[in-house]
């Protein structure tokens, strides 16, 4: 969901979602970020499916024992 339009004040802002209408509109980090993240919704679920599936396989699973051996290590 990327929209280019610039000639409605009716559209929320296309950082953080507020449809204020106000011209003169500054974003608040932590709506922008909420926002972000429901539009980017489907894409995370996605990779978590795939990240989740990635971690059953054989690469996954040598991955896994890779990181939590690297992380005692580093220790
Ligand atoms: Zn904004």
């Amino acid at each position: 969901m990327s929209t280019h339009s610039t000639n409605s004040s009716q559209l929320p802002c296309p950082t953080c979602g507020l449809s204020s209408g106000a011209e003169s509109h500054v974003c608040e980090l932590e709506i922008a970020l909420d926002w972000r993240m429901l539009e980017l919704r489907d894409e995370i679920e996605d990779f978590e499916r795939a990240f989740w599936s990635y971690l059953e396989t054989a690469h996954g699973t040598f991955a896994q024992w890779l990181a939590v051996r690297r992380r005692s290590h580093a220790a």
